[in-house]
C-alpha cells in the first residue's frame, strides 16, 4: 500500500471440523496476509481478511480549479462514485468545492482524484467529525432564521418562556421581548421533564399559540422536538428545531433531522463533551441538514451553586474547531435569574453568535424554570446593558472577516 502501513485484522480457522480454533492475528505489515496465506494453505488453514485494509472511512474535500465546467465536476463526480465513496455536497460558482464522504479504497481514490487535471487539489479531513469541522469550511455557516441571519454580522437574542402555558402567557411573552430587542421567540410545547408527573407541554396546542405569537409580533419560532415521530408536526409550526440537552444523542431523532426543512438548535447533552457535540451535529449534517446551531447549556459537575455549570471555553472552542454557528444559554447554564446577565455578557464579549434566555411575564407563576427566568423589565435591562459588549462585538467579528477573507 502506497505511502503507509496498513493494519489487518486475520482471522484464522483450522479447516479441520473436529478442531475449530480461532486465532485473532494483527498486522503491520501488508505483505503479512499473503505470506500467511501461503502458510495456511499448507497447514490446513483457511485463512480470512476481516480487516479494514485500505477500504476506509473518509471525508474529503476536493477543490476544482477555476471555472472547471459542469462535465469535468460530473467526470470527477463519476470517479468518486467508482471508488465507493458518495458525492455529500457541491459548492461555490467560480470555485467548485466537492465535499465526499463514505466508505471506499482510500488510497486508490485520493490517488485518482488528484492525477484528475481539472483538480486543483484534494484535502482529507483529519478530525472525526467532517462537514462540521473547521478543516471543511472556514467561514462561519450563516443560517437565516425568518428573515434574521445568525452567525454574520448581528448579535442574535433568542428569548421567551420556558414553556408555552396559555395564549395570554406567550403573547405577552412574545411583546416584550420583541419590544426589548429579541429576534426570536423561545418557548417549549414539548416538555422534557425530569419527573413524569411533571407538566409535559401543551404539545400541538402550545405550537399552534406560538404561531400566534409569530403573527402577533413577527418573531419567528424555536421550539423543542423530543421524537423523531413529531419532527413532522413541529417543522410545520416552527422556525427553528431546538434538540434539548437530553436528546442530543438521540441518533434516530438526529438522523430525522436531516430532512426535515428547518435549522436546528442542538444543545449540549448534561454529560457531554464538546467533541460528542460535534459528533452529533454532523449526524444531522451528513444525513442532509446543513443549518446547526450548538448551544452551550451548562453541564453537571461537582458544583451545586449553580444548576449546572457553564463551560465558557467551549464557546470559543467550538469556534475554533467548527464553523456552526454557537450559542449560549445562560439561563439553564446557572439555573438563577441573578446570574443570567453577568453570564449573557461574558458570552457576547467570548464571541457567542447568539444567546437564549427564558423571560416570564410572570416567573414566580411560571410552571417551568421560574427560578432562571427574567421578567419583563429585567430582560430588558439586561439588554440594555449588553449594548456596549455588542458594539465591542461587532468590531472584533469584522476583524474576523477580514482575516477569513485574506485567507
Ligand atoms: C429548555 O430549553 O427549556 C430545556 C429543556 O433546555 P435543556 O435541554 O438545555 O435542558
Ligand atoms: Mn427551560
Amino acid at each position: 500500500m502506497a505511502g503507509g502501513v496498513s493494519v489487518s485484522v486475520i482471522r484464522v480457522k483450522r479447516i479441520r471440523p473436529t478442531r475449530k480454533e480461532w486465532a485473532f492475528l494483527f498486522s503491520a505489515d501488508i505483505s503479512l496476509p499473503r505470506i500467511l496465506g501461503v502458510f495456511g494453505k499448507l497447514c490446513e488453514y483457511e485463512i480470512f481478511l476481516l480487516g479494514r485494509g485500505p477500504r476506509k472511512g473518509m471525508a474529503m474535500i476536493i477543490s476544482m480549479k477555476r471555472h472547471a465546467t459542469r462535465e469535468e465536476i460530473d467526470a470527477v463526480t463519476s470517479q468518486v462514485n467508482h471508488f465507493g465513496y458518495k458525492v455529500h455536497s457541491i459548492e461555490g460558482e467560480e470555485r467548485v468545492v466537492i465535499g465526499v464522504v463514505g466508505v471506499g479504497d482510500v488510497t486508490a481514490c485520493l490517488e485518482s482524484i488528484e492525477a484528475m487535471p481539472q483538480v486543483e487539489n484534494v484535502m482529507r479531513i483529519s478530525a472525526p467529525y467532517k462537514f462540521v469541522s473547521k478543516e471543511f469550511r472556514k467561514e462561519k455557516t450563516l443560517i437565516r432564521v425568518n428573515g434574521t441571519l445568525i452567525g454574520a454580522d448581528e448579535f442574535v437574542v433568542i428569548a421567551g418562556p420556558c414553556s408555552v402555558e396559555s395564549e395570554e402567557q406567550i403573547l405577552r411573552s412574545a411583546e416584550g421581548v420583541a419590544k426589548a430587542g429579541a429576534k426570536l421567540l423561545r418557548g417549549g410545547a414539548f416538555k422534557p421533564r425530569t419527573s413524569p408527573y411533571d407538566f409535559q407541554g401543551m404539545e400541538e396546542e402550545g405550537l399552534k399559540l406560538l404561531q400566534k405569537a409569530k403573527k402577533a409580533t413577527g418573531l419567528g419560532i424555536v421550539t423543542e422536538v423530543m421524537s423523531d415521530r413529531d419532527v413532522e408536526l413541529v417543522a410545520n409550526y416552527a422556525d427553528v428545531l431546538q434538540i434539548g440537552a437530553r436528546n442530543m444523542q438521540n441518533f434516530v431523532l438526529l438522523k430525522a433531522l436531516g430532512k426535515c426543512g428547518r435549522p436546528i438548535l442542538l444543545k449540549r447533552g448534561l454529560s457531554s463533551t464538546v467533541k460528542e457535540l460535534l459528533m452529533s451535529a454532523e449526524y444531522i449534517v451528513a444525513h442532509g441538514n446543513p443549518d446547526v446551531m450548538l448551544c452551550e447549556r451548562g453541564i453537571r459537575t461537582f458544583e451545586t451553586v449553580t444548576r449546572n455549570t457553564c463551560d465558557i471555553t467551549a464557546i470559543p472552542a467550538l469556534n475554533e474547531l467548527t464553523h456552526l454557528p454557537v450559542i449560549l444559554d445562560p439561563s439553564h447554564a446557572t439555573g438563577k435569574r441573578s446570574l443570567v446577565p453577568a453570564l449573557a455578557r461574558a458570552g457576547v464579549a467570548i464571541g457567542a453568535d447568539a444567546l437564549i434566555v427564558e423571560v416570564h411575564p410572570a416567573p414566580e407563576k411560571a410552571i417551568s424554570d421560574g427560578a432562571q427566568s427574567l421578567d419583563m423589565p429585567q430582560f430588558a435591562k439586561m439588554m440594555e446593558e449588553l449594548k456596549p459588549y455588542i458594539e465591542l462585538w461587532k468590531d472584533s467579528r469584522r476583524n474576523e472577516f477580514v482575516s477569513v477573507a485574506a485567507g
